[in-house]
């Protein structure tokens, strides 16, 4: 097998996938599936990408065939939770198929997808951030899936128009603010941040990460590029900060008064409030939620998606895995496990997002966040926020 493709810094950059990959899952509890699918898939992937004899190139689509015929599926996943291991456990007694798990960062996933081209053992591919599905879905390493489970379960706006990936569980951007600095009258939209009254009191992460791109994204489509640039404009120029951390690092420094209102994930203060870290409880004492855009289009949710690999050598095995994930039962662990939403209708949430609240959200299609992303680079490019 001979890849047209493959330069030697194309090598290069897979030795160091590999690497990556070899060791994301040595830091958590492995399991001797996983293993077993990491010794295979690597094998596979390590063949694939070195251009090898015909000799191995036999050995590599035997190794395929035998894929084939034998009940598992091979999972790509960008999420890393232990519990999700206790899913996939479920899955196998349902099902009696296996599940091999091989966790890495969703670009080097995807990455390595399109390097092991037809001879990927890849059925499906999961991350989180509708970005990065929309990523892997331009990269051209999924494929539509028609399930009537899945449209059934799945609400409209959360899944890819084609079917190409869908999204399991979603997360709240949301407002987190210095309860002693901030009325929450004073709170209404995402838009409101940018009024001059924030001025030194906004903090927010870069505008290189996937979340801020999403929002970003959904706002070139619900308000437009001119309006979502002046937006970022003003918001940049309320900032209290140069945008510095993730989005916990935000929410501390809401806390300890280096700002008065962050935007951040929903699941992060509620990793926070379940804390055992005293001084992350005390952050969190000292702030509170708000869902912005209440009154209007509503607050923006981005999500946990799923899609069917191109060359899943398991599509149907992929398939069953795809609908046991939105069954209320994995819905419920699946969200639990990050303190997210399910997107399955009636699943009962944990007890700290429950005592959230209710909020509206906006229902803007979660496929429109990656379509408008060129748009959003020009954006903060334009108004400088880094
Ligand atoms: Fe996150």
């Amino acid at each position: 097998m001979t890849n047209p493709n493959l330069t030697n810094s194309n090598l290069n950059n897979m030795n160091a996938t590999l690497k990556t990959v070899l060791l994301q899952p040595v830091r958590q509890k492995v399991t001797r599936r996983r293993l077993w699918g990491m010794a295979l898939l690597l094998s596979v992937g390590i063949v694939a990408c070195q251009a090898p004899s015909a000799n191995e190139a036999d050995q590599v689509s035997d190794q395929a065939a035998n894929l084939e015929g034998e009940q598992v599926i091979n999972l790509y996943s960008a999420r890393h939770y232990d519990v999700d291991e206790v899913l996939y456990e479920q899955f196998t007694a349902d099902t009696g198929i296996q599940v091999n798990v091989l966790e890495g960062q969703p670009d080097e996933l995807i990455e390595r997808i399109v390097n092991e081209g037809e001879q990927s053992p890849a059925d499906v591919f999961i991350a989180v951030d509708a970005g990065r599905m929309w990523r892997a879905q331009e990269a051209g390493i999924l494929q539509p899936v028609t399930s009537k489970v899945l449209t059934d379960e799945v609400p409209e706006n959360l899944r890819e128009p084609n079917g190409e990936w869908f999204g399991l569980t979603t997360r709240a951007r949301v407002l987190v603010y210095n309860t002693e600095k901030v009325n929450p009258s004073e709170l209404s939209t995402y838009e409101d941040l940018a009024d001059p009254k924030w001025k030194g009191r906004v903090c927010i992460r870069s505008s290189e990460n996937v979340y801020n791109q999403s929002l970003l994204g959904s706002m070139v489509e619900s308000i437009g590029p001119e309006a979502t640039q002046a937006w970022a404009e003003g918001l940049v120029a309320n900032f209290a900060r140069q945008p510095e951390g993730g989005d916990t690092d935000q929410i501390k420094a809401v806390a300890a008064g280096q700002c008065d209102v962050a935007i951040a994930n929903h699941y992060y203060w509620a990793r926070m409030a379940k804390s055992d870290d005293p001084a992350e409880k005390a952050a969190v004492e000292k702030t509170a939620v708000f869902f912005p855009n209440q009154q209007d289009r509503g607050t923006h949710v981005n999500i946990s998606g799923m899609g069917l690999v191109k060359t899943a050598p398991h599509a149907e095995n992929g398939i069953a895995f795809m609908e046991f994930l939105v069954s209320p039962a994995a819905q419920k662990v699946f969200a639990e496990s990050n303190n997210e939403y399910p997107v399955v209708k009636g699943v009962a949430l944990d007890p700290v997002v429950s005592e959230l609240g209710d909020f509206k959200v906006d229902e803007v299609n979660v496929a429109t966040y990656g379509r408008n992303n060129p748009e959003v680079n020009k954006i903060v490019d334009r108004v400088g926020w880094q």
